[in-house]
Parts: C-alpha cells; sequence; structure tokens
C-alpha cells in the first residue's frame, strides 16, 4: 500500500505520490510502466487535472481514474512584483492553505536576465522555530506533496519565460518549511523537476537546505540523492546558534559536522553553508574564524546572506561596512565565500510574511 494523500471520498491525488510511488501505483491497476510517464507528462508538462484531455489514455482507463483518483493543483493568489525584478507569488492549496516562492532574476550589465533563481516552499509553516524567520512564527499546519512542490517551480517557469523571456536556471528549498523534515516529498519533487516530462533541468541546480537534520543529511548520502545540499548555518558556535535555532540543542555542531562528513564520504560531492549576517550579533572577528574553520569540515563555501529583517524581530541586517570586513576576514583565511544581497525589500519578500496573515486567518497551527 503506498502512501499517499487521499480525499475525503477515499481519492487518491495522484499528485501525492512521487515518480517511483505513481510507477507503483499504475502497476496495482495492472498497468504497463508507461502509463505512469504519460500521467505525469499530462499533470507536469501540459499542467491539466482534467482526466478526459487526457486523449492517449484508452476511455475505460480515464473513466477507472477518474473513480478512483483526483489531480490537486495549487492556484495562484497573489503576485506582487519588486522594483528590483523580485516577483513574489501566494498559492492557495485545495485546502485552502497557503505559501509562498519567489522568482529572484539576476541580470547582466546590459539588463539581460542571467540567472532565474526560484525559492520555493516545502510545508506551511514550520515546527523549527527559528527566532529570525517569519514562518517559524506561524507554527506547523501541515507538509506539502510533491506535486504541491514540484508545481511552483513549474509555474514560475512559465511566468519567467513570460516576463523575462526565459526560464528558470535554480531552484532553491529555502521557503516555508524545513526541506529534510518532509523527505519523501522534497526529494519525490526534485526527482519531478529534473525530469523529462518537468523542467529536465540538472539536478546540481536544485539545492536542498537544510536547518541541520543530521539523520536525514546521512539518509540524503546514503541513497546518493543527486541534488546539491545546503545547510543554514547562520552562527558558527553552539552558544550562539543556541540563541536563534532551537533544534542546535538536539543537534549541535558536532552532530552535523559528523553528518556532513558522511554525506561527502558517500557522495563526494560538498556543501554550502548559508549565513544570515545580523548587526553584531554573528559578524565579528571570533564569528569569521569559527566559520573559517567550519568552512574546512569538508568541500565547501559559504554564502552570506543579506537578511530581509522582520517585523517583532530584534536581529537586523548586518551594515554594508561590517559585511565587508567580514566577507575580507573570510576570503583572508582562504574561505570561498559569496553573498546574497537582499532582494524584494519592498514586496516583504522574505519568506513566511504574506501567508501568514492568510493561515492565520485560516485557522490554528499544530505547533
Ligand atoms: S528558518 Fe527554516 S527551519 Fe527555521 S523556522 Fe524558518 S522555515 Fe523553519
Amino acid at each position: 500500500m503506498i502512501t499517499a494523500n487521499y480525499t475525503e471520498d477515499r481519492k487518491i491525488d495522484l499528485k501525492s505520490l512521487t515518480p517511483s510511488q505513481l510507477q507503483q501505483y499504475c502497476h496495482e491497476l495492472g498497468l504497463q510502466r508507461f502509463r505512469a510517464d504519460q500521467l505525469a507528462q499530462w499533470m507536469y508538462q501540459k499542467r491539466t487535472n482534467d482526466f478526459g484531455e487526457m486523449t492517449n489514455l484508452s476511455k475505460e482507463l480515464r473513466e477507472r481514474l477518474e473513480q478512483n483518483t483526483c489531480i490537486h493543483t495549487i492556484e495562484q493568489v497573489f503576485r506582487a512584483e519588486s522594483r528590483d525584478g523580485t516577483i513574489k507569488y501566494l498559492y492557495k492549496l485545495h485546502d485552502g492553505h497557503r505559501v509562498e516562492a519567489v522568482l529572484i532574476p539576476d541580470f547582466d550589465e546590459v539588463g539581460n536576465p542571467k540567472r532565474m533563481t526560484v525559492c520555493i516552499s516545502s510545508q506551511v509553516g514550520c515546527v523549527f522555530g527559528c527566532s529570525f524567520c517569519a514562518t517559524g512564527k506561524m507554527g506547523f499546519f501541515r507538509n506539502l506533496t510533491c506535486g504541491e512542490i514540484a508545481d511552483q517551480a513549474i509555474h514560475i517557469n512559465h511566468e519567467a519565460e513570460e516576463a523575462y523571456g526565459r526560464g528558470i536556471t535554480n531552484i532553491v528549498y529555502m521557503g516555508m518549511g524545513e526541506p529534510l523534515h518532509n523527505y519523501q516529498a522534497v526529494v519525490g519533487a526534485g526527482h519531478i523537476i529534473t525530469s523529462k516530462f518537468g523542467l529536465g533541468m540538472s539536478p546540481r541546480r536544485l539545492t536542498i537546505s537544510t536547518v541541520g537534520l543530521a539523520k536525514q543529511i546521512r539518509q540524503y548520502g546514503d541513497e546518493q540523492q543527486p541534488f546539491s545540499l545546503a545547510l543554514s548555518l547562520h552562527a558558527a558556535t553552539d552558544e550562539k546558534r543556541d540563541q536563534i535555532m532551537p533544534i542546535n540543542s538536539s543537534m549541535n555542531l558536532e552532530d552535523l559536522r559528523e553528518a556532513l562528513q558522511h554525506y561527502h564520504e558517500q557522495t563526494g560531492n560538498g556543501v554550502t553553508f548559508e549565513y544570515l549576517l545580523f548587526d553584531h550579533f554573528n559578524d565579528n572577528e571570533d564569528d569569521a574564524r569559527e566559520l573559517a574553520k567550519i568552512s574546512r569540515w569538508l568541500p565547501s563555501k559559504v554564502n552570506i546572506i543579506m537578511y530581509n529583517d522582520v517585523e517583532g524581530v530584534e536581529l537586523q541586517r548586518a551594515k554594508e561596512d561590517r559585511l565587508n570586513k567580514f566577507m575580507k576576514m573570510l576570503t583572508d583565511q582562504g574561505v570561498l565565500v559569496t553573498v546574497r544581497r537582499s532582494r524584494g525589500d519592498d514586496i516583504d519578500a522574505g519568506c513566511g510574511q504574506l501567508a501568514i496573515r492568510d493561515n492565520e486567518e485560516k485557522g490554528k497551527s499544530l505547533a
């Protein structure tokens, strides 16, 4: 029996199935393997949820699917475009919950789109409660299905083609939720997105980012998942990490070092350390020294992220001069470092802010 989402009338949501589960489901129905690919093509490439349109399936099969299954889709309910080209989307799910995704375009010197990054959500809310995060404040409602995750990327790919004349080039799981806390759906969505019936993009261009779930990092390595991995570090000592990320009290930096080194041994891959730079909290010389030490755990790069300030949060974005000094301290110690400037300030592009309001109106959090 496969794990899937069922409707009240016991219909199975085909988009809640990972690609291998969809194949298994077709097998249970006595269908040939290629039928799973045909279904996936209709759902993700042709973006239909109407079995009547699936004309390469027999009438009898379409009727059978209609009786036993359904296809839940996401619906765009809001779109905000920033002066810098960043576009934020709010989606309504079939049960009324809301999640966000953001398109972040980078342009070359003459204004042509160069890199189109999409930031997608994996859960409605989050249980981990990091002190700087808007999503963490709303509590946890539910996991997204792999179809709900993949659909964000596929929808925004079409939007990007329309708005900027080119599709998306990179995907990061840094929207609402902790991706590895919804492991099966997140990995399943990655396989949909990178398949020929999804966007056909290279798996290395899709980055799964985690707050540091050591057990799942090991699993990810053991399964040789082909996607990139990022660790949201945000502080380079247990003492500081404890203050802003409650998960650190149960999985500290030593646990993460062991899990990441295991991942590297299994896959040969390195990792990106994400580091939100907060003013006078984690941006001094000692922090840079500790961060440089961590960067040597395995092949890695450090991505400094400029924080989008969140209402009610004391921590604030580091000032430009402190950012520059911090970057220099890291590069002087041989750290490979990039910086992601704050984008979409005028549209609240920091994750969770729009959806919080809508989900709070809908019902109580489960956290
Ligand atoms: S930063 Fe990530 S893990 Fe932490 S509360 Fe926000 S969504 Fe959850």
